[in-house]
């Protein structure tokens, strides 16, 4: 099969490689959409994953819908032909965090796309049973992939705990701060603000919004604005301190982008004066039903999110594309 794979720093080769056999609890799954993350551009960019080094080439891709093609021993369904989203998350079941309901916290965690583990960038990947959930024909492949981000960002509302009526800030509208806004307004929530600097991010999640969007929360600490849940989903130490800086006193903070560089420092005196709650959130926690009952009841419309198609050949187009945050695409879905 064909595989897009990552062999160093911005060294993506398109490789001939054997189709994956899924091993005891794991299927095959032909791939038909694979949307690319920001997590994907930084190992793309540095060759590792925070620290952990790329020692033999991966496919990268986490974000995939596919078919079921084969079953591995011991797996009746979901049957073959059946189409899947994927969550990506794939834990062991037998440890503490396992145990008590934290699965997207096992301590023996594999990531389709984290070393050494190969990722969704190829024609063919093996997944285990327990991380497919089914989808219906009304949802599309690329609607099927970004059910993922949608994942992420119901997780992060989740953690969250937003009460009727609070004021809510997002900052940032890539895919995951578009989705968050899409899933609050969703669930009714009307009192939502954003700032995002990029102007086609900025115009497209206007929809969501319940006042005209800000290029950056700059604006708003100088008018005094402020809000009682601040989800930052820009990625940049600068947005966590000025989530810090909006949140009302008691207020929240959930921190979704995944900060860059990684050591933050902020002045302490911000969340300690207004005695603030700042979680950081983690990937997703069994999301996937909940993001698929939502866009198959046509309460949430991920066909509307603005991407850009790549064929597997341009994988490192589609990354690069990517890196640049155009205004006019929140995801570059690549079909294999
Ligand atoms: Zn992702
Ligand atoms: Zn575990």
């Amino acid at each position: 099969m064909r595989a897009a794979r990552l062999h160093g720093p911005r060294d993506v080769r398109l490789d001939e490689v054997p189709v994956p056999e899924p091993s005891p609890g794991e299927v095959l799954v032909r791939v038909r959409a694979v949307s690319i993350c920001a997590s994907d551009v930084r190992m793309y960019w540095d060759g590792h994953a925070g620290g952990v080094p790329l020692e033999a080439p991966i496919s990268q891709g986490h974000e995939f819908a596919g078919e079921i093609t084969a079953l591995g021993p011991g797996v009746e369904r979901p049957p073959v032909g059946a189409r899947v989203a994927v969550e990506p998350s794939w834990h062991c079941g037998a440890c503490d965090m396992c145990e008590s309901g934290g699965e997207h916290l096992c301590r023996n965690i594999r990531f389709p796309s984290f070393p050494p583990q190969t990722g969704a960038l190829a024609e063919y990947i093996a997944c285990p049973a327990h991380a497919l959930h089914p989808i219906p024909d009304s949802i599309g492949d690329v609607e099927g992939a970004l059910l993922e981000p949608l994942g992420v960002a119901i997780h992060a509302v989740h953690l969250a705990r937003v009460a009727a009526g609070c004021s809510i800030a997002v900052l940032g509208a890539g895919a995951i701060g578009a989705c968050i806004l899409a899933y609050l307004r969703a669930l009714g929530h009307e009192r939502l603000a954003l700032a995002e600097p990029v102007p086609g991010r900025r115009e497209w999640a206007a929809r969501f919004t319940s006042q005209p969007p800000v290029a950056s929360a700059e604006e708003w600490l100088a008018s005094g604005h402020e809000a009682d849940l601040v989800l930052e989903c820009a990625g940049e130490n600068a947005a966590i301190e000025d989530a810090l800086h909006l949140a009302k006193p008691a207020g929240t903070v959930v921190v979704v982008g995944i900060p860059h560089p990684e050591r933050i420092s902020l002045d302490a005196n911000l969340p300690r004066r207004k005695e603030l709650t700042v979680i950081f959130s983690r990937r997703s926690r069994a999301t996937l039903p909940t993001a698929v009952a939502l866009v198959a009841a046509g309460r949430l419309d991920l066909a509307a999110l603005p991407v850009r198609r790549f064929a597997l050949e341009q994988a490192a187009e589609a990354i690069e594309a990517t890196a640049s945050r155009p205004g006019d695409m929140l995801r570059a879905v690549v079909l294999p």
